[in-house]
């Protein structure tokens, strides 16, 4: 494409437009940023880009500036803002930081093996990354991991295959993306207010398959990302395959006798599967972590990875801090911090790991329904304790499916009601339980992020432990 004069309009400032608007504007096109905000960040960001030549508008994300030919948006920009409106409604297409990266791309580019799901993205594209080094491959996990896509295909680094985290937002905005392979990990209700339905979110999520060339992985478990496969337009010989945490089909990787297995990736269909790691190679050993390994193992397969690399790279692995991180083990109770547990669908998979269990939730629901979640662990619940703006949501679910359990409502949401909230649980537990922050909840009424209140909960738990020393 010809970028000399054309007239680009970026939508938000911010990790992805900033960047965006940079390498256009360093091709040659005329690069307009509007973003909604106009505060002391967007300023100072606003000034750099400036100084470069590009034009700023802050305070109006909502009109279209005159002889726009493309906008590229950031992911989160919802599609029902005015600003797209006007660009339909003038015939002009609209990218997102995704879909301007794949176009971007060179020639002999590496190819891109996707990673999509409501949860356990971030972990399977890192053990996927960790797997493709141990491979030998020149590569790095990218996307919405927080590592630019668009510096990845445009700096002067090269690599062999890109290991890339992809949200749903970024799914809506990159219609024409192929990947190599790609998986869908898992489907439950999350941020439906900006998708509209269920449905559509799904479906943005399913364009994750859209014209894969050797294969797109579903979750045997969760017949939803199967269906996508099926309706996905895929490269003719491109094959479906699954992972499960039973034995495998011949089509699928799967779990036999402690070892994770392949039966889809093998030279004689009639061989017996070949061993790729034992489940004991995989940090946190929880089964939704073994299936991220499996996803992982299946992309890597999928690149002709030997099992050997698989094992080895799973080895190398160490999960991010705040995902089912183990903080310390005091009087004989093991403390877990998975402030990532942002979601019920979340939250319900590490409870899952433990039992009996301690848990600490609460926060923003952010209008989810609880009763699934508790049910499902409500016979391995010792004790929970709540905290935040939305506990009466989780309260409520208890008392209906769960009424046996103590509660303990700490009715607080300032920061230092996770030293309370430990304290609590430690009461709580016996010797050989564990205590689980998982909140199921965003942390936003109580803490900048995720991170602090991860590390309010390490705080709490080292502070106890001093006492106890
Ligand atoms: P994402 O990038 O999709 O947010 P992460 O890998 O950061 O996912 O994991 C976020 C949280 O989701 C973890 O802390 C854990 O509670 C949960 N989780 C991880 N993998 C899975 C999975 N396969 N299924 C369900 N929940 C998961």
């Amino acid at each position: 494409m010809n970028w000399q004069g054309k007239r680009v309009t970026v939508a938000g400032l911010g990790v992805s437009g900033i960047p965006a608007a940079r390498v256009l504007h360093g091709l040659g096109a005329v690069v307009t940023v509007v973003n909604d905000g106009d505060d002391e960040r967007a300023r100072a960001q606003a000034a750099d880009l400036t100084a470069l030549g590009v034009t700023v508008r802050l305070g109006d994300g909502a009109t279209l500036p005159e002889g726009t030919e493309l906008v590229v948006t950031a992911p989160g920009w919802r599609p029902d803002k005015p600003l797209f409106t006007a660009a339909a409604a003038a015939g002009v297409e609209i990218w997102g930081d995704v879909e301007l990266a794949w176009r971007l791309r060179g020639p002999g580019a590496a190819p891109w093996l996707a990673v999509t799901g409501t949860n356990g993205k971030t972990t399977t594209v890192r053990m996927l990354a960790s797997i493709l080094e141990a491979a030998g491959l020149r590569t790095a996990a990218v996307g919405n991991i927080g590592v630019s896509l668009l510096d990845a295909v445009t700096g002067d680094e090269t690599y062999d295959v890109l290991a890339v985290e992809l949200s749903s937002y970024q799914l809506h905005w990159a219609p024409s993306v192929r990947a190599h392979s790609a998986v869908v990990l898992n489907l439950a209700p999350d941020h439906l207010d900006w998708h509209g339905s269920m449905e559509a979110y799904a479906a943005d999520k399913g364009r994750v398959y859209e014209g894969n060339s050797v294969a797109c992985v579903y979750n045997a478990a969760d017949p939803v990302t199967e269906d996508l496969v099926r309706e996905a337009d895929v490269v003719e010989g491109c094959r479906a395959i699954g992972f499960t945490l039973g034995p495998p089909t011949p089509s699928q990787l799967g779990v036999v006798d402690g070892l994770l297995v392949d039966r889809a990736f093998i030279e004689n269909r009639r061989a017996q599967a070949k061993e790729l790691a034992e489940v004991s190679d995989v940090d946190p050993p929880a089964p939704h972590n073994i299936a991220n390994a499996l996803a992982a193992a299946a992309l890597a397969r999928a690149f002709g990875v030997e099992p050997e690399a698989v094992r080895n790279g799973l080895r190398a692995f160490r999960p991010d801090p705040h995902r089912i991180e183990h903080v310390a083990d005091v009087a004989g109770v093991a403390y877990v911090d998975d402030s990532k547990a942002t979601n019920t669908h979340a939250a319900e998979a590490s409870l899952a790991a433990y039992d009996p269990v301690v848990w600490i939730a609460g926060g923003l629901a952010k209008g989810a329904a609880f009763d699934e979640l508790v049910a499902a662990s409500a016979k391995r619940l010792r004790g929970v304790v709540l905290i935040g703006a939305d506990r009466g949501l989780i309260r409520e679910a208890l008392a209906r499916h769960a009424p046996e359990v103590p509660v303990v409502d700490l009715e607080r949401t300032d920061t230092g009601a996770m030293s309370a909230a430990v304290r609590e649980a430690a009461r709580l537990a016996r010797p050989g339980d564990t205590v689980l922050m998982a909140p199921a909840c965003a942390s936003m009424d109580m803490f900048a992020n995720y991170n602090k209140r991860g590390e309010a909960f390490a705080d709490a738990v080292s502070a106890l432990a001093a006492e106890h020393a």
